[in-house]
């Protein structure tokens, strides 16, 4: 190989998706010459689709309290010096109008493609190369990286790994941050599908499936973790946010407790509904409290006490997740304890950073996810070394 022929960069970033975009545009703003490799034909693919196709791209009330990890603290530098305020602030410089829909999530009017555009701009500002259609066979290092792609093999003294999660792998999601950051001696923690919907057991499908497409308020508990949001009856368990946001938290053959009255005392409401209207149908009372169609389904089984109570402390357990074909997020990733909290380097691998989702940092519903991807990216791109 000729080396006058092999292209050379500050920084070379693999991903260029949110976490990936954004850490260009940091490093190019401090004059890194600057690389985003995508195996994909577009770029920020799941930006495109996220909520919803509106992008819910951040939350005003995100904490390191929103976040799954090995390590709680870890989130907290990078979080604090990139917040939602700032995000906001990149969102207004573009006009994009946006709202908050519910629980400071915060979403475009318009179209997820304004903050995809948005991002590009701001790469082509500062001279970032984005080059799509790049698969990357390998990198390696001696006195620098040595990646390796199809459109040639390129040099660089900084890599950073945003290829995201393992979530939709129809869109192009890959293990590649994590196997490469083994061949560079990190450890990454055993990852697995989040916010998910869950599979019932093979002896209650049929009562889920009869009630797909069921959805009302509840709390779902697993241990000392809970939500309160919608559940939706699904043809092969439950969904919505509140079992979405306790599936990132399930280890197997744990139990969901779910609260379908919250903030109600059903059986005593239950039982002076009855009191004093003795002639109503017991389903008819069950109505006033749940959908018809779950009150149908419970008032045939037993007393009415027992179904108040069956419904503020429902069990499921479930047989499985819909897994990453489903997944909105992958849990777990690369080991927080390898990594800088500062600048996401890696501890004992000079020169190779890891942001966004393919670190072990999982946001809850609700745009937590986004926030992280462009905080982690920024603290990355501020960090990346300068090259001599
Ligand atoms: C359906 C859906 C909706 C979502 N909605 C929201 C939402 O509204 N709000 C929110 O906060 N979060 C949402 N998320 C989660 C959010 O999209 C991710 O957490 C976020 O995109 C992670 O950013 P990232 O840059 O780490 O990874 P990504 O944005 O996934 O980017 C990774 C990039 O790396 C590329 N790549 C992967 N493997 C390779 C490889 N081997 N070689 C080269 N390139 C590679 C991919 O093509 C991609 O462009 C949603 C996720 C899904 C699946």
């Amino acid at each position: 190989m000729n080396l006058s022929q092999t292209r050379s960069f500050d920084a070379i970033i693999i991903g260029a998706g949110a976490a990936g975009l954004m850490c260009a545009i940091e490093a190019g703003k401090r004059g890194l010459r600057v690389a985003v490799l995508d195996h994909n034909t577009i770029a920020g693919a799941k930006i495109l689709i996220s909520g919803g196709g509106r992008c819910n791209f951040t939350n005003i009330g995100t904490t390191p309290n929103n976040f799954i990890s090995d390590n709680s603290h870890f989130a907290r530098s990078a979080l604090s010096r990139y917040t939602p305020q700032d995000f906001l602030a990149l969102v207004a410089k573009h006009k994009i109008a946006w709202h908050e829909k519910t629980l400071g999530q915060l979403f475009c009017d318009g179209s997820a493609k304004q903050i995809v555009k948005m991002l590009l701009d701001e790469c082509a500002a500062v001279g970032v190369q984005i080059i799509l259609n790049c698969k990357i066979s390998d990198a390696s290092k001696a006195d620098e990286f040595r990646v390796e792609t199809s459109q040639g093999a390129m040099l660089t003294k900084n890599v950073v790994l945003a290829t995201g999660g393992l979530s939709i792998p129809k869109m192009g999601a890959s293990g590649f941050a994590l196997d490469l950051a083994k061949k560079f001696g990190l450890n990454v923690v055993a990852p697995k599908p989040g916010l998910v919907p869950l599979k019932a057991a093979a002896d209650e499908l049929e009562f889920y499936t009869a009630l797909s497409g069921v959805a009302l308020p509840a709390i779902a508990q697993c241990g000392k973790t809970k939500f309160a949001e919608s559940v939706l009856f699904t043809h092969r368990g439950l969904s919505g946010p509140a079992i979405l946001q306790i599936s990132s938290y399930l280890k197997h053959q744990d139990e969901i407790e779910l609260d379908f009255a919250p903030a109600r005392d059903l059986v005593t409401e239950l039982k002076r509904r009855r009191h004093e209207r003795p002639k109503v149908e017991q389903k008819t009372l069950l109505g006033e409290f749940v959908p018809q169609r779950l009150a149908d389904s419970l008032a045939a089984e037993t007393s009415l006490e027992k179904i108040a109570t069956r419904l503020k402390s429902w069990r499921f357990k479930p047989a499985e997740t819909e897994g990453y074909a489903k997944a909105e997020v992958m849990v777990g990733g690369v080991d927080t304890n390898d990594l800088s909290s500062k600048t996401m380097e890696a501890k004992h691998a000079n020169g190779l950073y890891v942001i966004g989702e393919a670190v072990d940092v999982t946001g809850w519903l609700g745009g937590y996810n986004f926030q992280w991807a462009w905080a982690s990216g920024v603290a990355a791109g501020q960090g990346l070394a300068q090259a001599n």
